[in-house]
């Protein structure tokens, strides 16, 4: 062997030493950083509350017997009028001893006068309206969508998950409450607006105007929004209640093309039909950037630490595997909506004759944006990917609304409806996360910077298309559950 050869030898094999070095230096790290990946969980002794509601069944029925269906520009009078007096008969003793006062009509807010008037009120919220029934699918329901029949350990209806239930747990909490005699230190609201489903204009935007005329200040807002469900976060067996600390914003722009127009046995080369589906497409290749960063961070900080020890070295190590979670989120349209403020083209229009160049395209995108961002800056966005300057881009007639700020998960409120999740539902992991929908907590934001959006259902994947959907139903168990966990939740916000 030359010399010449072994020398060469020598260096490879100190390079692949070196290499071996960083490599067993890179795993350590990611194994360090795992094992100081530590869980946010709070760990509190179980309430083992037993304490049932006999009549709380029944009192849902009666309420998703009442079809206060939403609809933008009539409301059914004679049923909001029947929900109201069913509540009347249900809960004697709420309307005996809190203050009730009807807003606008049919929304409905109660006070349940606390002893210290130091102490910063709460409220609780849900609605009374519910979306319709879609033409043509009540025959696919296994229970007709307004019966509230019970079968197989569940009441079927709608509204029995988005969300009467809401409305009667609490109150079912409430009237056990001052049936046991509990004298609240700290002002109790509760706030049922009638047309959640149609944007909460007449409802509780009303309710929170009122309470500002009253110099009401808030200390925290609970509205209905993330559920425990399981089967849903990837990478987690356990089921996670998910709590919304903040929603996405709400916005359409109308883009529109203008052309010549004549006949078209001469075109040119792109008529404004053609200019505008170049533009659609651009946006569609072209997505809004992802970022990991922000609410679906903090989501992943308090599941990650619970799963198991692969995914938690992925998970404690986002500033190397960023790419590959990013990848994964991408590939459902549910969690793709998580990490970006989405786009759709829901509205395309444009020509009436086969041979006529048509004048005018027009195209309505909506976007529903990432706290963090505003309409501006996804107006901007728009405008600049499709950079095109036939394409007029502009805010369209009708609601938009700016993201919600997050409320803090390192607040006492927080914590509280932690403790209180998981004091009820020991068998469950707690995680903020950001609502993809609105609710009609944007109405609170004035009032108070701690809005949270979580109602204990139960649900696992399939039953997310139920909300809205057919077969809307609400496990009888998990029903009572959601009344224990209001209870504790008031008496826990007793304390300062
Ligand atoms: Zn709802």
């Amino acid at each position: 062997m030359s010399q010449a050869n072994s020398s060469s030898r020598k260096t490879w094999l100190k390079r692949l030493g070196l290499f071996f070095l960083l490599i067993l230096l890179l795993v350590a790290i990611l194994f360090f950083r795992a094992i100081r990946f530590q869980s946010k969980q709070l760990f509190f002794k179980h309430t083992a509350q037993t304490e049932t509601f006999p009549s709380a069944d029944s009192h849902l029925i009666q309420a998703i017997q009442c079809k206060t269906v939403s609809y933008p520009d009539k409301i059914d009078t004679l049923e909001f009028n029947k929900l109201k007096k069913r509540l009347r008969e249900a809960f004697p003793m709420i309307h005996e001893q809190l203050e009730l006062t009807i807003v606008n009509k049919f929304s409905l807010l109660y006070k349940w006068k606390g002893s210290d008037s130091k102490l910063t009120p709460f409220l609780l919220m849900s609605h009374q309206d519910v979306v319709p029934v879609s033409p043509n699918t009540e025959k696919l329901w296994s229970h007709p969508p307004f019966s509230g029949e019970k079968a197989e350990h569940y009441v079927f209806g709608r509204g029995t998950l988005d969300v009467k239930s809401g409305i009667i747990a609490q109150m079912e909490a409430v009237e056990a409450l001052l049936k046991q005699g509990f004298q609240p230190k700290r002002t109790l609201y509760l706030a049922y607006g009638h047309d959640e489903e149609v944007g909460g204009t007449n409802g509780a935007m009303k309710i929170a105007a009122l309470l500002r005329k009253r110099n009401v200040k808030l200390d925290f807002v609970l509205d209905e929004g993330g559920s425990i469900v399981q089967g849903v976060v990837p990478g987690v067996q356990k089921p996670v209640a998910l709590i919304g600390v903040a929603e996405k914003g709400y916005a359409s722009f109308k883009l529109s093309v203008f052309s010549k127009g004549g006949h078209s046995s001469m075109p040119p080369k792109q008529t404004s039909i053609g200019i505008l589906s170049a533009a659609v497409e651009k946006l569609e290749t072209n997505p809004f950037p992802t970022k990991l960063e922000g609410v679906g961070s903090l989501m992943f900080d308090y599941v990650g630490p619970e799963m198991d020890l692969g995914m938690k070295v992925i998970f404690a190590n986002r500033w190397l595997f960023g790419p590959l979670i990013e990848n994964k989120l991408d590939q459902s349209d549910a969690t793709r909506a998580t990490m970006r403020t989405s786009l759709a083209t829901t509205i395309f229009r444009s020509g009436d004759k086969d041979n006529v160049l048509p004048v005018k395209a027009e195209a309505i995108v909506n976007v529903r944006i990432l706290p963090g961002e505003s309409i501006e800056s996804a107006r901007r966005f728009i405008k600049s990917t499709i950079n095109d300057p036939r394409v007029n881009v502009s805010l369209s007639d009708g609601k938009s609304y700016e993201p919600s700020d997050i409320s803090e998960t390192a607040s006492k409120q927080f914590k509280k409806i932690h403790r209180t999740t998981s004091e009820i539902f020991p068998d469950v992991i707690v995680a903020p996360y950001l609502m993809l929908g609105a609710s009609d907590s944007k109405h609170y934001r004035q009032l108070t910077k701690n809005i949270f959006r979580f109602i204990p259902l139960r649900l696992r994947k399939n039953d997310l298309n139920r909300i809205h959907g057919t077969d809307e139903r609400i496990n009888i168990t998990n029903f009572q559950e959601c009344i224990r966990f209001y209870m504790q939740l008031i008496k826990n916000e007793q304390q300062k």
